[in-house]
C-alpha cells in the first residue's frame, strides 16, 4: 500500500490512498482544480481514482468532493455525512452509502470506518487494509475514545491529528467560544493528546506517522515536533515520523510490501518498512 496526504489543514484536507489496484481519496477538501494540480505533482490522475471517503461535512474535506465527483462519476461514501454536506456537494452522479462501523470493500482494500468525537453528524476515521498491511486515518476529533484506540493499534501506518498547542489556543487571537470548542472533547486534537497516544502505540506495529490538521494560528510545525520527540524520549525511534502540511503534497510513501511494479521515478521518493530485527531498526530508505 501507498499513500501521500496531499494537504492538511484547517484550509484543507485530501489524502490519497493506494494498492496499485485501488486508489481512494480520503476527504477532498481543496477545490477539484487543485486536488487535480496535486495528484499530478506525484504522477497521479483523479481518473485513477476508485472512490472518495468523506470522514465528515466540515468545508475543509468536502468542498471540493461535488466537483471530482460529477467530473470523474465517482462514488463518494457516507452515511448522514452525505446528506448534512448536501448543500456543499451538490447533486452526485452516484454514491455510495456505509454504516459507520461496520466494514466494506472498494476492490481489492478493506475499509473499517470508525466513530470519531467531533462536532458533526457522525464523523468517522479509516482503517483501510489490504488483507497484509493497514494505513489509518484520524484527523478532527476531540479525544482518543476507546474505540479510536482499538483501530489504530491494528495499524503498521498512521495519519493522525495534532492540531493545537494548548498554550498558542489559550493565548491565541480566537474568540472564546472558538477556544472552547477546539479544545472540546468533540473538537481537535492537542499536540500533548497525540503525543500521549504515540507513547501507548509504541508497542504495537504502527512504524509510521504523519502528524496532520495542525492549525495554522494555534500551532507550529518545530514546536509538533519537538513537543512529540520531548514525550516519546528514546521511543521516538520506533516511528518513522512526519508532518503533513497545508500547502503542499508529503511524500508517497509505501507500506509494507508493494502489489504492484513501482511506476516511474518514484523509487528515491518511497520509504519501505519491512522490519528488521528489532524495533527503531524497521526503516528503510530505498
Ligand atoms: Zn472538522
Ligand atoms: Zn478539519
Amino acid at each position: 500500500m501507498r499513500f501521500c496526504v496531499l494537504g492538511s489543514g484547517s484550509k484543507g484536507n485530501c489524502t490519497l490512498i493506494e494498492s496499485g489496484i485501488t486508489s481512494l481519496l480520503i476527504d477532498a477538501g481543496f477545490s477539484g482544480k487543485e486536488i487535480t494540480r496535486r495528484m499530478a505533482l506525484i504522477n497521479r490522475s483523479p481518473e485513477d481514482l476508485d472512490a472518495i471517503l468523506i470522514t465528515h461535512e466540515h468545508g475543509d474535506h468536502v468542498s471540493g468532493a461535488g466537483v471530482l465527483s460529477r467530473r470523474y462519476k465517482l462514488p463518494v461514501s457516507n452515511p448522514a455525512t452525505h446528506q448534512a454536506a448536501a448543500t456543499r456537494v451538490k447533486q452526485l452522479h452516484q454514491r455510495w452509502e456505509f454504516d459507520t462501523g461496520t466494514g466494506f470493500v472498494v476492490s481489492d482494500l478493506d475499509i473499517h470506518p470508525f466513530r470519531t468525537s467531533h462536532d458533526t453528524v457522525d464523523p468517522v476515521g479509516f482503517l483501510i487494509s489490504d488483507g497484509v498491511n493497514s494505513v489509518a486515518y484520524c484527523t478532527d476529533t476531540g479525544k482518543i475514545t476507546t474505540l479510536i484506540r482499538q483501530r489504530l493499534r491494528q495499524c503498521q501506518a498512521l495519519i493522525l491529528e495534532s492540531n493545537y498547542d494548548p498554550a498558542m489556543l489559550l493565548n491565541g487571537p480566537y474568540p472564546m467560544h472558538i477556544k472552547q470548542r477546539v479544545r472540546s472533547n468533540h473538537g481537535h486534537l492537542a499536540n500533548n493528546d497525540a503525543a500521549a497516544f504515540l507513547v501507548e502505540l509504541c508497542d504495537t506495529e504502527v512504524q509510521h506517522v504523519m502528524l496532520a490538521h495542525l492549525s495554522e494560528t494555534n500551532n507550529h510545525p518545530d514546536l509538533v515536533m519537538a513537543q512529540v520527540q520531548q514525550q516519546l524520549g528514546n521511543r521516538a525511534r520506533n516511528f518513522h515520523l512526519e508532518l503533513a502540511r497545508q500547502d503542499r503534497p508529503s511524500r508517497l510513501i509505501t507500506v509494507g510490501e508493494n502489489k504492484s511494479e513501482q511506476k516511474e521515478g518514484e523509487g528515491e521518493e518511497t520509504i519501505s518498512f519491512q522490519r528488521q530485527d528489532g524495533r527503531g531498526e524497521s526503516c528503510i530508505r530505498p
